[in-house]
């Protein structure tokens, strides 16, 4: 029908894109409504598309590749966040089980984005608290060039490192010139 495809059609792109990928880890149409907001007859609209059915896909959870577990447990939001659903381990670090293991979301996001291992930890960069955009986070190489950047710029800080390890820049000192 033409009318299923215009409503497909007008969905976003990324919500679209997450729809599907919620759909490959096996999440049941009303587990995926809830967890991304979005309305029933989208997400059977994106379901008709991939021709995976609801109850060959629980069974076949296991079967997702490690990429696909982990983009089945986020939403894209519209100002280039993506906002982890999964669970967090006790360092409140996103994390999830896949064929036996456990792995950092972000670490993995990191590497699938940059294509390369993070050096060191992977920390969040933007002030969402559970984000893991692969350009919203820091691994140690970068926080060092970005502290060295800062310090060029604002000069030394004797103020509190953030959550990105950074050091805060001081205010701009006397104002601009008249
Ligand atoms: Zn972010």
């Amino acid at each position: 029908m033409n009318h299923q495809f215009h409503e497909v059609d007008r969905l976003a792109v990324r919500t679209r894109a997450d729809i599907a990928a919620h759909i490959r880890v096996g999440r049941w149409d009303d587990e995926i409504t809830h967890m991304l907001g979005v309305a029933p007859q989208d997400v059977a609209a994106v379901r008709r598309q991939t021709g995976i059915r609801p109850r060959t896909a629980r069974k076949d959870r296991v079967l997702c590749s490690l990429e696909e577990a982990l983009w089945g447990q986020v939403r894209h939001l519209a100002d280039g966040h993506a906002q982890w659903l999964g669970d967090l381990d006790s360092y409140r670090q996103p994390i999830f089980l896949h064929d036996g293991r456990y792995h950092l979301a972000r670490r993995l996001s990191y590497t699938l984005g940059h294509g390369r291992e993070p050096a060191g930890r992977v920390v969040d960069g933007c002030e969402h608290p559970a984000c893991i955009a692969h350009d919203h986070l820091l691994d140690e190489s970068e926080r060092v060039c970005l502290g060295a950047v800062l310090h060029t710029l604002f000069g030394p800080t004797t103020a509190a490192p953030t959550a990105v390890g950074l050091a805060v820049p001081p205010p701009m000192a006397g104002g601009p010139a008249a």
